[in-house]
């Protein structure tokens, strides 16, 4: 048995009052003590009583086969199978650094992010991996060089159908275009809505949620009245800036949608042709557009709509893995409180993956994914994005890991 003992804790919901004592146990939480509990006989405990401890973080969007660098979905189909192999095993282990202990891919290269959800894949300490292979999208759509370019409702059900036989978790339809894929249209639809109720219709017959991209304000719509369990981005885009209207809100609200803003930059953004053409119509700078980004959402969550964190790292030198805490941050920016802000990256986004019995929460039985971080988030978020001890399954990170 093991022991953190931090004089702050946050348990995936809320604030505990004088801090933890958690007791690990192989791969699970066996305890959740208070700060002032001694520890078991013979228990070794890692005192941290200036930090603060929390589950680790799940990041609900990232590109595992992506490298970090400007282009690098364009150049996604280049890697032969062991140098892709090796850009996901650094993507994860950037992630594990932050504190990130359950990465969700939503777009991989042909698959190729389906073996590392075995927790003996890479050989290492490794975050847990939810994954959806390739995304399905429209031929010569947005990220159709992952290989998931379908057309006509008996196409996208038989890509609904090839996911649920090789497994994934969730199913990602790119329902606009995206800033990252020339020749494609961020406002415009990539299919009618009964192509993507055929989608959402067939997933959920095989027992898969399913998360829609989508920027343009027809895109989200779409999404909402096709039954998508999330959108990402969720951008309710317009030439004028952003449209979403209270009634949108409220019935995203209602509907329980898990939105994820895919929030947060380390730098400056280089913005891709896409995204130029489209700032410049906006006449706005990326700057200004990451600050309206941060008022929307913080309207969103205010509305009700239930956020939950992701970084779409991987696809830019701004959006690299491990961007996390920055997405976090960025919520927290916009007025959403730190405490829901830190919710949003722990117990609701593992929710969202589909794990919400198991992690994002400290409680006896979830497996034992600690984030001990120096300071305290809940006063500056900042302190998110100094890890001091990372615990995956229960197996700690260490540098040389
Ligand atoms: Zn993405």
């Amino acid at each position: 048995m093991f022991g953190v003992r931090a004089g702050r804790a946050f348990d995936g919901e809320r604030v505990m009052p004088g801090g933890a004592l958690v007791l690990l146990d192989g791969d699970g939480i066996v305890g959740v003590e208070p700060g002032s509990a001694p520890a078991p006989d013979g228990c070794e405990v890692l005192e941290a009583l200036g930090s603060t401890v929390l589950p680790g973080l799940v990041d609900a969007h990232a590109h595992l086969c992506a490298d970090g660098t400007d282009g690098s979905l364009d150049r996604i189909g280049e890697p032969g199978e062991d140098a892709m192999a090796a850009v996901i095993g650094q993507s994860l282990r950037r992630h594990l650094a932050a504190g990130v202990t359950t990465v969700r891919d939503l777009g991989d290269r042909r698959f190729a992010v389906l073996d590392w959800r075995s927790p003996a894949h890479g050989g290492g300490v490794y975050p847990a991996v939810v994954a959806a292979g390739p995304p399905i999208t429209s031929v010569g759509g947005h990220c159709a060089n992952m290989g998931g370019e379908a057309a006509g409702e008996d196409q996208l059900r038989r890509a609904v159908q090839e996911r649920a036989e090789r497994g994934v978790d969730v199913v990602k339809i790119m329902v606009s275009g995206g800033f990252a894929t020339a020749g494609t249209q961020v406002m415009l639809c990539q299919f009618t809505l009964g192509e993507v109720r055929a989608v959402v219709d067939r997933a959920h017959a095989a027992g898969l949620p399913v998360t829609a991209h989508a920027h343009g304000l027809p895109a989200v719509h779409m999404a909402m009245a096709a039954g998508a369990d999330g959108i990402e981005h969720c951008s309710f885009l317009t030439d004028k800036g952003v449209a979403q209207s209270a009634e949108d809100l409220a019935r995203l609200a209602e509907a329980g949608t898990a939105v994820c803003p895919t929030l947060g930059m380390a730098g400056i953004l280089v913005p891709p042709p896409n995204a130029a053409a489209v700032l410049a119509k906006l006449g706005m700078t990326i700057e200004q557009v990451m600050e309206m980004r941060k008022r929307q959402f913080g309207h969103m969550h205010a509305a009700g709509v239930r956020i939950v964190s992701g970084s779409d790292g991987g696809i830019a030198a701004a959006k690299p893995h491990g961007l996390l805490p920055s997405s976090v941050a960025f919520l927290a920016e916009g007025g959403v409180s730190t405490v829901a802000a830190l919710a949003s990256a722990t117990s609701l986004a593992a929710a969202a993956c589909g794990l919400g019995d198991r992690k994002g929460r400290l409680r006896v039985g979830y497996d034992a994914d600690l984030l001990v971080v120096d300071g305290d988030p809940v006063a500056d978020i900042g302190a998110l994005a100094r890890p001091a001890a990372v615990f995956a399954s229960g197996r700690r990170l260490t540098a040389a890991a």
